[in-house]
């Protein structure tokens, strides 16, 4: 969803956007259909997020067969951070889209969100040149707006540096490296349920740094949080990593900043601030 946000932001008049994932589902849940198929051969550009969060891509992009379609890769020069292996816990689960070496949330940045609007204004100036003007003044707009959060942000989070944080799935590092803090996980992706052994890391960690709630998501299946948190006595708060949103909200590039205050302030009441 964030991505189909970027490009409404950076489009504006100029070009029709259309999510190729239904914005209830995540991207690690997507299952193309036929009509997406269709909808990529009559594309003029399609935009990923990529680092390999659209593993499904390739595939769809062939069957398609549209070669004058364009695509703009919104991780385009982002540095990256390696998914971290090791402390998603050491079972091996066997699925068929895990994130990858590089773990894909880049957008949870609001600063790798401003080159990913640069990325994408970028590639429909090249795509769409008669609009250059609306793209780059609409993404200048935008991105002055990402740089704000990120001051704003700073400044909350500045009492909390160094501060460790539980998500369910793995999607904080980028958001966490940015504040100073350091985000932990229960599962990989978030269709995974967590084994005991999560279960039992979850509650040794949340009681060594003293946290006092547990960051859920909108899309986390399993609801095994709420026993964990029961058990230690301590809150459920919400973070949306913004992977799904009903169609509404899918459509206003303003959910961005909407979705993020809010997760900043789960954050700090999971500090207990
Ligand atoms: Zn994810």
């Amino acid at each position: 969803m964030p991505i189909t946000l970027f490009t409404e932001a950076v489009a504006g008049e100029c070009a029709t956007v259309t999510a190729l994932i239904p914005p209830n589902l995540g991207p690690h849940d997507f299952q193309a259909t036929p009509s997406d198929i269709a909808a990529l051969s009559k594309a003029s550009v399609l935009v990923k997020n990529g680092l390999g969060m659209e593993y499904f891509l390739d595939k769809l992009t062939d069957s398609a067969e549209n070669d004058s379609l364009q695509v703009i890769d919104t991780s385009r020069g982002v540095a990256v951070i390696e998914s971290d292996e090791d402390e998603g816990g050491d079972h091996d689960h066997d699925h068929d889209h895990d994130h990858g070496e590089v773990n894909p949330h880049i957008w949870l940045d609001p600063l790798r969100a401003v080159q990913q609007v640069e990325n994408i204004r970028d590639g429909l100036v090249k795509a769409d040149p008669d609009c250059a003007d609306g793209y780059t003044q609409r993404a200048s707009a935008y991105s002055d707006q990402l740089k704000e959060l990120n001051t704003t942000f700073a400044t909350q989070l500045k009492p909390f540096s160094g501060k460790t944080f539980i998500a369910f799935h793995d999607f904080a590092p980028y958001f966490a490296e940015r504040y100073d803090l350091k985000a932990e996980f229960v599962v990989d992706v978030p269709d995974m349920n967590p084994t005991p052994a999560d279960l039992q890391r979850v509650s040794n960690r949340v009681e060594q740094t003293q946290l006092k709630a547990l960051l859920s998501e909108p899309q986390e299946g399993d609801r095994s949080f709420n026993a964990v948190a029961e058990d230690l006595g301590v809150n459920v708060v919400t973070f949306d990593p913004l992977e799904t949103g009903s169609e509404e909200a899918s459509k206003q590039p303003d959910t961005y900043f909407k979705v993020m205050k809010s997760n900043v302030a789960s954050l700090i009441k999971a500090f207990g601030g």
